[in-house]
């Protein structure tokens, strides 16, 4: 069997080697020319992130991946300690995981530079159509490309992100760079500092050579601001006056926003935070977004799965993971179903319901940081979420999903024998018919 992967990101690569491992010949395109490992910032890792590494056959476990950071912290504004909470967590950095996916899958089955731009399904195949005028048949289509995904506005034209009131400033700076005393008051523990409707948080990531060592590596930020639609406008106006819809690139966004932010950095954040927002070279702007997809099998032989299908606010920390678990989860059924359609419906059962509690929870979770609260009612629903303890205890955690049966390993195949017989492929399967 044949597999075309749409996008060569994490959902992409994560499917194209599970799919490997289960004998399918995969071909990966990803529209970007140029080797993706030096870009993006800092992740957060999960249980079930190792989980899949492991089944894709990357078993460098836990300790090897990044930074182990020992619990949580909040500072005041003064600098001052107003809370803690042990938890350790391994953070990594986006470069450091691609690099990791890509090695792993090789360089025969990836191709660069290649921008789909429709699919066209068949009885027998389903073709990708790219700009360049190739065309590739497969039996299968995976559309992990992203959260402006051609193969998601093809298919469901109506399903679009929707702003959520709200920024993410990013950044990394060298902790060399950084006083001994910001060093030794962030470096250590996932940090927080939480001015009035907003927040910042911050945790150490691998050096830019993804050398691990104390000093050689960075401090990875994320400063979320309540932004209006105007404000969100006029930060996309590039250096030359032109308008971005929903990102800009880094190098475009113009100095005075960035000395804006400075400014504000000294005059709400703890002032180590403030250090870190003064001392990061090139800062970048996310726009918060959520995106919810009623279905992730968009087609007799078309999938979506990662930010293709659903996009949570950063809070939960989960958008590397759920593509790692979309991914196995389609892979699952691939080779637990016999029919390619009842498997792709039998994986949409599984994840539907995922995908939709972990955007659900991260909309909470971010309430309290959008421009327009509606009513008494949905503010106070929001401050549930902005105490000290609460945001320690909430943030980049997964553990809401637990007991829900979202697990990577959910004794699939076992489980088929409580499901009803599918009519038409006679297979017990969840695909409805
Ligand atoms: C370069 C890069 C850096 C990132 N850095 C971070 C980070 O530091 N921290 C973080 O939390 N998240 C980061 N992300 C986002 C993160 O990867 C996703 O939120 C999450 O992992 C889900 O991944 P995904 O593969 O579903 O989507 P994405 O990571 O968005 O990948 C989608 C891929 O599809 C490709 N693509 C889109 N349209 C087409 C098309 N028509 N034809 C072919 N290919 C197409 C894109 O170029 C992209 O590589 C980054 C994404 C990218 C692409």
């Amino acid at each position: 069997m044949k597999a075309s992967v749409v996008g060569g990101s994490m959902a992409g690569l994560f499917a194209a080697l599970l799919l490997k491992r289960a004998g399918w010949q995969v071909r990966v395109y990803e529209r970007i020319g140029a080797d993706l490992s030096g870009r993006g910032a800092g992740i957060v890792t999960h249980r079930q992130l190792f989980d899949v590494l492991e089944r894709a056959g990357i078993t460098r476990g836990a300790a090897k991946m990044g930074v182990a950071v020992r619990g949580r912290q909040v500072l005041a504004r003064d600098g001052a300690l107003v809370g803690k909470l042990p938890l350790e967590q391994v953070l990594t950095s986006w470069g450091h995981l691609h690099a990791l996916l890509r090695n792993a899958l090789g360089d025969n089955s990836y191709h660069h530079g290649r921008t789909l731009e429709r699919v066209v399904e068949s009885d027998k195949v389903v073709a990708a159509h790219f700009a360049d005028g190739a065309v590739a048949e497969a039996d299968l289509l995976v559309g992990a490309d992203g959260i402006f995904s051609t193969v998601r506005a093809q298919l469901l034209p109506d399903v679009r992100p929707n702003y959520a009131g709200y920024i993410a400033w990013r950044g990394l700076v060298d902790e060399a760079d950084l006083s001994a005393a910001t060093r030794d008051a962030l470096c250590e523990h996932f940090s927080f500092s939480l001015p009035e409707g907003e927040q910042m948080l911050g945790y150490p990531v691998a050096g830019a050579d993804e050398a691990p060592a104390v000093g050689a590596r960075r401090f990875n930020f994320v400063w979320y601001r309540p932004a209006t639609e105007g404000t969100l406008r006029d930060l996309l106006t590039d250096i030359d006056g032109v308008s971005h819809s929903l990102s800009i690139p880094p190098n475009r966004i113009r100095a005075e926003a960035i000395d804006g932010l400075r400014r504000d950095a000294h005059r709400l954040l703890a002032p180590q935070f403030a250090e870190v927002v003064q001392k990061t070279r090139q800062p970048f702007i996310q726009a918060i977004l959520d995106l919810e997809t009623p279905s992730m099998a968009v087609g007799r032989r078309t999938v979506l799965i990662g930010d293709a299908a659903f996009v949570a606010r950063p809070h939960v920390g989960a958008g590397v993971t759920k593509a790692a678990a979309d991914a196995c989860a389609l892979v699952e059924a691939l080779e637990t179903e016999a029919d390619l359609e009842c498997a792709l419906k039998s994986f949409e059962a599984r994840r539907l319901a995922v995908g939709r509690s972990i955007v659900d929870r991260a909309r909470h979770l971010g309430a309290y940081m959008q421009a327009q609260i509606h009513t008494p009612e949905e503010k106070q629903a929001a401050e549930r979420h902005r105490s000290p303890q609460a945001v320690m205890t909430e943030t980049a955690s997964m553990a809401f999903l637990e007991g829900t049966g979202s697990a990577i390993n959910t004794n699939y195949p076992s489980s088929q024998k409580r499901r009803p017989r599918c009519r038409r492929c006679s297979i017990r399967s969840t695909c409805g018919d």
